[in-house]
């Protein structure tokens, strides 16, 4: 679909009411984000930025307003699994690995059904925990890394099917400031070295400050 866009992502108007209406999460939400940028979304607790995230990865649908990322809309989107497997990436504050499986085969579990052989999926995944600083670290499972290695592993699986879009939700949320650090510099080099646009929701005013612009949200409204 990518056919030069000048946005990667433009949102216009989005509407999000909970509760009857009771609660406007978004009210009103329009920005446009550009191919190869690294955007954080901020604010105070409450203010919408995980429903806004959810909306970018369509887990959730807005009452009213459009979405598109990398030209698919998202409001009338046929296959939201294949969109969430194909052209998007995901990092959550809590890594979501899964604590029986190696570093290397959680990798391989987001490869699955994509048509790449055994062999094709074993070498990308090793080669993007090489990427992310991990290599040598395949086999361990996840009780057996640092917060910061599971962070990194979820990372590199968001990764795994080269997908336009990385969407992290407070990534750095449940780390120490060293391996919040090395978060960062690792998702700045990703955007420096490949084509990946990067949407990081976070309440961390020091963490937003490491990316290329600041998206501010109050009151489910973006905030000048
Ligand atoms: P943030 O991520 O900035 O903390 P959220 O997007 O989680 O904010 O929430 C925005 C507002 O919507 C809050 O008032 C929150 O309580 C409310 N909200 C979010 N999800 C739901 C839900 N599923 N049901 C009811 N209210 C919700």
């Amino acid at each position: 679909m990518s056919d030069m866009p000048t946005a990667m992502i433009e949102a216009i108007d989005l509407r999000k009411s909970y509760d009857g209406g009771v609660i406007e999460a978004l009210d009103g939400v329009t920005l446009t984000i550009a191919p190869q940028e690294f955007v954080a979304i901020t604010g105070p607790s409450g203010c919408g930025k995980s429903t806004l995230l959810h909306m970018l990865a369509a887990l959730d649908r807005p009452d009213s307003g459009t979405i598109t990322v990398d030209g698919h809309d998202l409001t009338d989107l046929h296959q939201p699994n294949r969109y969430r497997r194909d052209v998007i990436g995901l990092v959550f504050q809590l890594h979501n690995l899964l604590p029986h499986l190696n570093a290397r085969q959680n990798i391989e579990v987001a490869m699955m059904g994509t048509g790449h052989s055994r062999k094709e999926q074993r070498a990308r995944a090793n080669e993007l925990l090489a990427a992310v600083d991990l290599g040598g670290l395949e086999e361990r499972r996840p009780p057996q890394l640092s917060g910061g290695e599971r962070q990194r592993v979820a990372i590199a699986r968001a990764l795994a099917n080269h997908p336009q879009v990385l969407l992290a939700d407070e990534p750095t949320g449940s780390l120490d400031s060293a391996a919040v650090e090395r978060t960062l510099a690792l998702l700045a080099s990703l955007r420096r070295d490949s084509d990946v646009t990067i949407v990081m929701v976070t309440h961390d005013p020091v963490v937003a400050a490491a990316t290329d612009r600041t998206i501010h949200l109050r009151d489910g409204r973006v905030s000048a």
